[in-house]
């Protein structure tokens, strides 16, 4: 996908902007999906890619929407993330490279994956 940062930064808001282009980080409980129980398919806020099910996310009590797998195996693409003191794995969307969040080896059952993921950098396609 060939979008300038500058057709970026006037595709999206600055809020999702920071996220998705910057790397960053919404606050605990801040956003619109961590405590959402409404059913359908997440979708990438920048490019609206497919990304996570309803149907594999689990109440993690991080303040982070969080899933045990993305919807589709190639769906999302992995970075090693070494800002911080520890290395984290990222996540980000295949089809934009849009940062999404963090994926982690703590989750339940079947995957035991953890997927900490941006309210910001989702849309929710709710199934009707
Ligand atoms: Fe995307």
């Amino acid at each position: 996908m060939d979008v300038s940062e500058e057709e970026w930064k006037k595709r999206l808001t600055k809020e999702r902007y920071r996220i998705l282009r910057k790397k960053g980080t919404e606050p605990a409980f801040s956003g619109e999906y961590w405590d959402c129980k409404l059913k359908g398919v997440y979708v990438c806020a920048a490019c609206g890619n497919p990304l996570f099910s309803s149907d594999d996310k689990f109440d993690s009590g991080s303040g982070w929407p969080s899933f045990t797998r993305p919807i589709e195996k190639e769906t999302v693409g992995y970075t090693k993330d070494k800002k911080l003191f520890q290395t984290r794995t990222e996540v980000h969307c295949s089809t934009c490279h849009g940062h999404l969040g963090h994926v982690f080896d703590d989750g339940p059952p079947p995957t035991h994956k953890r997927y900490c993921i941006n309210s910001l950098a989702l849309h929710l396609e709710e199934k009707r």
